[in-house]
């Protein structure tokens, strides 16, 4: 059951040097659980075509850096992986999410994909797996000035306390200072910026043009309660993000 109205994709025009015509979407509490973990195939099969009515390849995220290609529109939903990619019109690539970034990254060429960014999935090295598999593309144009990010709805400092060693950790695998994914807090002696961290991943990659979705600012799950939030409530439950080409 879908028990409210689906999210408007956003405009199908992403930038004007990107040729495809791409949409991504957002599913809020309303939609529903996402996470397979919790939901049976059946249940959430239909929530994904409820959302976006083509063929879904939702993947089965494990905190890794795993990454597969969907060539076949579907192929391969609830797979384990991290990191989903397509070339392909009409396949929609998903990451499920409760207070992780969900990360799309779109080439010139409309090349799609979707990552989840966590942060151990940051240390390790995710988002610049998810830059690579960006430019695993059939056209040999592609560049990284040209490319459009767009980072879901993803818990702020305002709400992640973190860990003082975890931070030195994660700082040190992307090449960061710590202060500058670790804003002063009122209220916690630590606290990491999901945000920030992905964004200088993608800057110090050469990926400029950087988006959020549902925009057009920042959301934080654990503000906002129109998403879940693992962190400041408990919740199990996950939403989704989405992506696919329309042409
Ligand atoms: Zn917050």
């Amino acid at each position: 059951m879908v028990n409210g109205p689906v999210t408007p994709p956003t405009p199908e025009v992403v930038a004007s040097h990107v040729t495809a015509q791409v949409r991504w979407a957002v599913s809020e509490r309303v939609h529903g659980d996402f996470c397979i973990e919790r939901v049976g195939s059946d249940l959430l099969r239909a929530r994904q075509r409820a959302l976006v009515d083509h063929p879904w390849t939702l993947v089965h995220q494990v905190h890794g850096t795993d990454a597969i290609d969907v060539i076949t529109p579907g192929e391969g939903n609830f797979a384990i992986a991290d990191i989903v990619a397509t070339s392909q019109i009409g396949a929609v690539i998903g990451i499920w999410a409760g207070d992780c970034v969900p990360l799309l990254l779109i080439s010139p060429s409309g090349r799609l994909v979707m990552a989840h960014i966590g942060w151990r999935g940051l240390a390790a090295g995710a988002v610049a797996r998810a830059i690579i598999m960006l430019e695993e593309s059939v056209d040999p144009a592609v560049r990284r000035a040209d490319a459009v990010a767009v980072l879901g709805p993803h818990i702020g400092p305002c709400c992640y306390e973190f860990s003082r060693v975890d931070l030195e950790r994660v700082a040190t695998a992307i090449g960061s200072d710590p202060t500058m994914i670790s804003p002063p807090h009122h209220r916690y002696g630590t606290v990491m910026d999901m945000g920030a961290a992905v964004s200088h991943c993608l800057r110090s990659a050469g990926i400029t043009d950087l988006r959020h979705a549902p925009g057009p600012g920042a959301v934080c799950t654990g503000c906002d309660q129109r998403w879940f939030s693992h962190r400041t409530r408990g919740e199990s439950e996950r939403h989704v993000m989405a992506a696919w080409r329309v042409s």
